[in-house]
């Protein structure tokens, strides 16, 4: 009798207005790595260059950064809808983080100040069209879409990546220590 194929979890990952350092962490998991491949399929991510999650969807979407402008919007809204799981990775997408601290300040005076700022030797306001328009404040991912789980960190450690993935595959509670919890 034939083994049946094994099922593998297929995972999503995506960086709105994030570093990618949280997507560092994942493959900090380093050799971890050569055994989760075993059981995960990865569909749209930086990994693959695959630019959209398959329309037959994924069981886990780790999104990393909040959401500064429109084109943001629309590509979390679509990843939503194609994941089972969404987890918010780190503390840009958790809550803004770094990106959210331009959130005091209106987005004319931000504009002014990065393209016509008087030391630039050609200040100009690039008016593309294919450039995304700013929103009024750096958003978290949860004020966008509903969200599942978090994870914290900044970014948050490769063991607690490593646990989370190896928690869905075994279908069991994550487990993370106090030191894998971090909100720095
Ligand atoms: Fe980068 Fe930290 Fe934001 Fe992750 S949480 S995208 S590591 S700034």
């Amino acid at each position: 009798m034939s083994t049946p194929p094994v099922t593998k979890l297929r995972i999503a990952t995506c960086s709105l207005a994030g570093c990618f350092g949280c997507h560092m962490s994942l493959l900090d998991v380093d050799e971890a790595l050569a055994d989760l491949i075993e059981h995960i399929d990865f569909d749209r991510s930086p990994l693959t260059d695959i630019k959209h999650v398959s329309e037959t969807g994924v069981d886990i979407g780790l999104i990393e950064g909040g959401l500064c402008n429109r084109d943001n919007v629309d590509v979390l809204r679509e990843f939503r809808s194609r994941c089972k799981v969404l987890v918010a990775v780190g503390a840009c997408a958790m809550y803004g983080g770094v990106p959210a601290l331009r959130n005091g300040i209106p987005v004319a005076e931000l504009i002014e100040e990065a393209y016509l700022g008087a030391d630039l030797l050609n200040p100009q306001v690039p008016l593309d069209p294919e450039l995304p328009p700013l929103l009024k404040q750096v958003l978290p991912v949860h004020e966008v879409v509903p969200v599942d789980y978090t994870l914290a960190g900044c970014p948050p450690p490769a063991a607690a990546f490593r646990e989370l993935i190896m928690a869905s595959i075994e279908q069991r509670p994550v487990v993370l220590p106090e030191a894998e919890r971090r909100f720095d």
